[in-house]
C-alpha cells in the first residue's frame, strides 16, 4: 500500500521535502497536462533553433544522468520521459514539467543570444524538475484546496475543469503560461540556479555565460514573470553564480564532464570521420 504522507531526502541538495504526491501520479498528470500543451501551441519543428533545443536538451539529460549515477543514485531517472519542444511564442519563458517534459518559448532566444546561455536556462528549468519544486509545492497545500486526493491526481485532473488544470500547472510554475502568477521561492530559485549550473557545465557548456545572460535577463524587466519575479536582484544573483556557483560548476564538470553534442563537435567529428575515409 502507498504511504500517502511521507518525506523524502533530496540525494543532490541532502534536504528533507514534503512528498504527498507518488512520482507515478505526478508524472501521469504531467505527461497529460504536456501533451495538451503541445496540442494547443504551434511547435517549431524544423530548422537550427528547434535542433538546438533537442540537442541541448540531450546534452543535459546525459549530465543529469551522469551526475546521479557519480552520487549512487543510478535509477533515479528511471521513470523521466525527457521531451524537448521549442514553441512559437514571443513570450521570454521556459520550464519543465515532472519527469522532464520541456518547453522553450521562441521568445526566450534573442537574449540567450547563444547556446551556452541558454544551457543555463535549461540547466536551471530542469533543476527545478530534478529538485521537485513542483512536486513540493503540490503537496505541500494545492492538494487540499483544490479538494484532490494524492493517490487519484492523474484520474482527478483528468476529468477536472479548466480552472484545477490551471492551479495544477501553477504549482507547477508554469502559471505564466496559463495567466496565474504563482512563482517558486526565491529559496528555490537560488537552488535552480546554483544545481542548474553545475548540471550545464557536466553537459559540456560554458557556465561562465551565465553572467553576462542573467544580466541581458535583468535588462527585460517584467517581461520575464518565471525568471525575474521571485529571484535575488541581479548584482546578488551574479555575485553567487562567481562566488559559489560558477567555481563548483567547473569543479563537478573537470570530474564528470560530458563531450557535448555541440554543433562544432558535430562538424569537427564528420570532417575527421571524410578524411579517415579518403585515406
Ligand atoms: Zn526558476
Amino acid at each position: 500500500m502507498a504511504a500517502l504522507l511521507t518525506c523524502e531526502t533530496d540525494p543532490l541538495t541532502g534536504k528533507t521535502t514534503l512528498a504527498l504526491v507518488s512520482d507515478s501520479e505526478l508524472f501521469a498528470a504531467s505527461f497529460d497536462q504536456y501533451a495538451q500543451f503541445l496540442n494547443e501551441n504551434q511547435v517549431v519543428k524544423t530548422g537550427s533553433n528547434a535542433e538546438m533545443v533537442k540537442r541541448l536538451g540531450e546534452n543535459i539529460k546525459n549530465a543529469a544522468q551522469r551526475w546521479y549515477t557519480y552520487i549512487g543514485e543510478p535509477n533515479y531517472l528511471k521513470d523521466y520521459k525527457w521531451e524537448y519542444n521549442l514553441v512559437d511564442d514571443p513570450q521570454i519563458n521556459a520550464w519543465c514539467l515532472p519527469g522532464g517534459k520541456i518547453v522553450v518559448y521562441t521568445g526566450i532566444l534573442p537574449v540567450t543570444e547563444n547556446e551556452d546561455a541558454l544551457a543555463t536556462v535549461m540547466g536551471h528549468e530542469v533543476a527545478h524538475a530534478l529538485l521537485n519544486h513542483g512536486k513540493q509545492r503540490v503537496s505541500v497545500g494545492f492538494l487540499q484546496e483544490l479538494g484532490l486526493m494524492a493517490a487519484g491526481l492523474a484520474a482527478s485532473l483528468a476529468g477536472a475543469d479548466e480552472n484545477t488544470q490551471t492551479l495544477f500547472l501553477a504549482a507547477l510554475g508554469i502559471g505564466a503560461t496559463v495567466g496565474v502568477a504563482l512563482p517558486f521561492s526565491r529559496e528555490n530559485e537560488s537552488e535552480a540556479d546554483h544545481y542548474g549550473l553545475i548540471l550545464m557545465a557536466i553537459a559540456g557548456y560554458n557556465p561562465e555565460e551565465s553572467v553576462p545572460f542573467w544580466g541581458r535577463m535583468a535588462a527585460q524587466g517584467s517581461r520575464t514573470p518565471e525568471f525575474l519575479s521571485t529571484h535575488p536582484d541581479p548584482t546578488t544573483r551574479i555575485k553567487d553564480l562567481r562566488d559559489k556557483s560558477i567555481p563548483e560548476a567547473k569543479r563537478k564538470a573537470a570530474k564528470l564532464h560530458l563531450d557535448p553534442l555541440k554543433k562544432e563537435s558535430i562538424l569537427k567529428a564528420k570532417k575527421i570521420a571524410a578524411e579517415i575515409n579518403n585515406q
